[in-house]
């Protein structure tokens, strides 16, 4: 049985005051989310305030992006998933569309922020997913294939239990437009089986694979109905606690 994963991806959002008001008042309205697991990404600045406030709850806190590099060292502006692990952050977002397609992250990089997450100690969500074009050209399976085998290439099999996947379509996110609950399914059940391939059957049943790309709490019972959909991913409808925590109750409504 997967766990169920809800998490909020608040990207360059909030001050420190912002994030742990809204963290906040968050808490108490997931407080019975026991079905799931609830995770939170501040901006770098309030992962450690944050973390300490929500210390003993239910809500688990995110980096939504963490540097290639395992090491400390001269690398001006980067920070290492070790840090994010000592600010108490529990999981890390990597190749996050907006990283790939406005800071030209490639796949290669994207493995190794993956693989420094995971030996930091931290459970790597790791994001893939077509642009509109690629598509309508009949790319899609193709290009997620590229970016899940890329992403995790060179991992052991123990660290396959650090990893969610995230199927996250760039033409759905932060448009509106939702995959509908099929073409998600679609695509999360090729994930499973391009993982499959990859490393076993086992460690394919087990992995947990998010939908992103415009989740609200009107479409979200729909895309968790799904076999192979287990959690989601959610930018603009996590900024608001009544409207995440809505998303997290999904099965409650
Ligand atoms: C995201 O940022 O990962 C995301 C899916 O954004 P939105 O829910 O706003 O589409």
């Amino acid at each position: 049985m997967r766990k169920p994963v809800i998490a909020g991806n608040w990207k360059m959002y909030k001050t420190i005051a912002e994030s742990v008001d809204e963290a906040l008042a968050l808490k108490p309205l997931v407080t019975n989310a026991n079905h799931c697991e609830v995770v939170i990404a501040p901006v770098f600045t309030a992962i450690k305030t944050v973390a300490d406030r929500l210390e003993g709850s239910n809500i688990k806190v995110a980096g939504q992006d963490c540097s290639t590099e395992v090491e400390e060292g001269p690398h001006t502006g980067e920070v290492t998933a070790f840090m994010l692990r000592d600010a108490g952050a529990s999981y890390v977002i990597v190749g996050h569309s907006e990283r790939r397609h406005v800071y030209f992250e490639t796949d290669a990089m994207v493995r190794k922020k993956c693989q420094a997450g995971i030996s930091s100690g931290l459970t790597a969500i790791m994001c893939v997913g077509e642009t509109l074009e690629q598509r309508e050209q009949g790319n899609a399976e193709n290009i997620v294939r590229g970016q899940l085998n890329s992403g995790l290439g060179g991992l052991t099999a123990s660290d396959l239990n650090r990893i969610i996947m995230a199927y996250e379509p760039v033409w759905a996110i932060g448009t509106g437009r939702t995959a509908t609950p099929e073409q998600a399914q679609e695509m999360h059940a090729f994930i499973r089986r391009v993982f499959a391939e990859g490393h076993s059957a086992k460690a394919a049943e087990a992995l947990r694979i998010l939908y992103g790309g415009s989740v609200k709490p009107e479409n979200i019972a729909g895309l968790m109905a799904q076999t192979d959909i287990d959690g989601a991913l959610v930018g603009g409808a996590s900024l608001k606690a009544k409207t995440f925590a809505q998303i997290v109750n999904y099965q409650m409504r």
